[in-house]
């Protein structure tokens, strides 16, 4: 990665997955930029910016055009070009990840597919011009995008959303030689899933019934993201890469699963 830079937006804390990606990248030798969300996440990404040595390109709110504007601009200005933009941003009204999927309101719909799955597309017409040699851009999604999963609701919608648009991002960018990907990540306790239903539950099912008898870390999903944001990856685009420990494959309950 040494000589790349990328913008990785989606770091709450040293607990999300954009965390494990900047620290995979930053290892490697990539040169990054950081947003936050607002100031109460600015005095938590400050810090970590300052452990990668990394710049940080200001507040950016995915509903705010002006905010999205105003970060490429600074990169523009810091570097002259980008070679790639992670996407890790999601958001759902979390009294809605829970229950049933048919009382999803209008108003947490629409919130739920502009924050969690237009962004992406909104980023990388920002990214596009920046990305002058070609680049790579990743997103992260979850398998509830594909099977019905307990209390992910309206994000599961969203998220098969966010996937097709990975593919159709991907042939509109790829004759500029720019990538798009997402990593379908089996569950990871940040934040964000701290709102969704029975998430402990679910956690434990992973870890008994995947084929790896696991969860995966942070630290997994990036060193796979490595993989599709370095040139390791330069022949991959469209896809999305389960990093599950395998649990994707499963068919039903493991013989050996104890019960919950
Ligand atoms: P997290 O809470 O650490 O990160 C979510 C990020 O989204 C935060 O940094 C937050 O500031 C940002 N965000 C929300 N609304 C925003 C807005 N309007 N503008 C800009 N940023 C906004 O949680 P995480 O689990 O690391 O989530 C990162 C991504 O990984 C999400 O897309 C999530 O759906 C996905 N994912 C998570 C899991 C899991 O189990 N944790 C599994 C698969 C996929």
């Amino acid at each position: 990665m040494r000589g790349k830079r990328g913008l990785v937006m989606g770091i709450a804390n040293n607990r999300s997955i954009a965390w494990g990606i900047a620290k995979a990248a930053r290892d490697a030798g990539a040169e990054l930029a950081l947003t936050y969300q607002g100031d109460a996440l600015k005095k938590r990404v400050e810090p970590l910016a300052a452990e990668l040595d990394a710049l940080v390109v200001g507040h950016c709110d995915v509903t705010d055009a002006a905010s999205m504007d105003a970060v490429f601009a600074e990169v523009e200005k810091h570097w002259g070009k980008l070679d790639f933009l992670v996407h890790a941003i999601a958001f759902s009204d979390k009294d809605e990840l829970t229950g049933r999927y048919i009382d999803t309101s209008e108003a947490n719909f629409t919130k739920s597919m502009q924050i969690s799955c237009y962004s992406l597309t909104a980023l990388a017409r920002r990214a596009e011009p920046l990305m002058k040699e070609g680049g790579s851009i990743l997103t992260l999604t979850y398998y509830g995008a594909e099977k019905v999963m307990p209390h992910y609701n309206v994000m599961g919608v969203a998220k098969a959303a966010l996937e097709a648009s990975v593919k159709y991002l991907a042939v509109d960018l790829g004759p500029s030689a720019i990538r798009v990907n997402a990593i379908s990540a089996g569950p990871i306790k940040t934040l964000a899933a701290s709102g969704i239903g029975d998430f402990r539950y679910i956690l434990k099912w992973n870890e008994y019934n995947a084929p790896l008898r696991r969860t995966v870390s942070i630290e997994d999903v990036g060193q796979s993201a490595l993989y599709l944001l370095s040139d390791m990856g330069k022949g991959v685009t469209g896809e999305i890469h389960h990093v599950d420990a395998g649990y994707h494959v499963v068919g039903m309950k493991a013989v050996d699963a104890p019960d919950i």
